[in-house]
């Protein structure tokens, strides 16, 4: 009984990680029931979404993330944004430092 309540708080805390990185709280907490300790590893070490590129809407100012389609706020409609620039060559990318991440 007792290794059933330590599966859940790892699925918990597997939860509890990947939401705060913008991941599903469900998946990841069934991640972590079902790989003790290493699913709550993978959750630390994911990508974190929050880190998308986020973007103003130009009706009401809100921060959306770019692959929005509508403002979560006031419901503008969002074109997609143009790419800066039409080269191809994705490999030479810099990464991007946070804080830089906006496109607008
Ligand atoms: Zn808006």
């Amino acid at each position: 009984m007792e290794f059933i309540v330590i599966l859940v708080f790892f699925g918990l805390s597997a939860g509890a990680v990947a939401k705060l990185k913008g991941g599903s709280f469900f998946l990841w907490f069934l991640i972590g029931f079902g790989l003790p300790f290493f699913g709550t590893v993978a959750a630390l070490v994911m990508r974190n979404e929050r880190t998308t590129p986020l973007r103003d809407c130009p009706a009401c100012g809100n921060v959306v993330p770019v692959y929005d389609q509508v403002c979560t706020s006031c419901g503008a409609d969002l074109a997609f944004p143009e790419p800066e620039d039409e080269d191809d060559d994705d490999e030479d990318q810099a990464p991007v430092a946070p804080g830089q991440e906006r496109l607008f």
